[in-house]
């Protein structure tokens, strides 16, 4: 993506941002991560994160998911220092977020992965998170998520995010950003 495209896509951001009632700075608005996971369609498989903060204690974030797009899944282990996983609880704010996890399969899903990329999605437990409602992901679980129809705005809360301790299914996927 070029600087250009990542500066328009914050523009638009912003504006599903505005419309959901949450309030950025400008500052803020700048900072929010595009992210295509080095795959080249984000469209399909992307994020548009805010990190509000984060600390080795604790991490905050704004997440936007537009209508179908995916965020690959992925897991978080225990750290190679030997402390415990990532554990997030996402909090749908607008729109819908459909979240699958480890677990039983949930039959007629409502999304559907990207076409050959069947492989990496293999978290079949459906959980749909309305606005108001949040579901916490424990460490260790493998767990992907997408925007619903209108796309979905969601929260995160959890311990200390680090890129670099994050194991996507999909091995082409090294971090969620597309230059780093
Ligand atoms: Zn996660």
């Amino acid at each position: 993506m070029t600087d250009q495209e990542i500066i328009n896509r914050r523009g638009i951001v912003a504006k599903w941002f505005e419309d959901a009632k949450i309030v950025l700075t400008e500052e803020e608005k700048k900072q929010v991560e595009i992210g295509d996971f080095g795959l080249g369609k984000i469209d399909e498989v992307g994020s548009q994160i805010l990190v509000y903060v984060n600390t080795p204690r604790y991490c905050g974030k704004e997440m936007l998911m537009f209508p179908g797009q995916m965020f690959p899944e992925h897991k978080h282990p225990n750290r190679k220092d030997g402390s415990i996983g990532k554990q997030e609880t996402m909090r749908c704010r607008s729109g819908l977020i459909y979240l699958y996890v480890d677990g039983e399969e949930t039959p007629n899903r409502a999304v559907k992965p990207p076409k050959d990329d069947e492989k990496y999605f293999t978290a079949k437990h459906e959980i749909v998170l309305r606005p108001g409602e949040q579901y916490t992901v424990v460490p260790g679980t493998t767990h992907w998520f997408a925007g619903g129809p209108e796309g979905g705005i969601l929260s995160e809360f959890s311990s200390n995010s680090d890129d670099a301790s994050d194991i996507y299914s999909d091995p082409r996927i090294k971090s969620h950003s597309s230059a780093k």
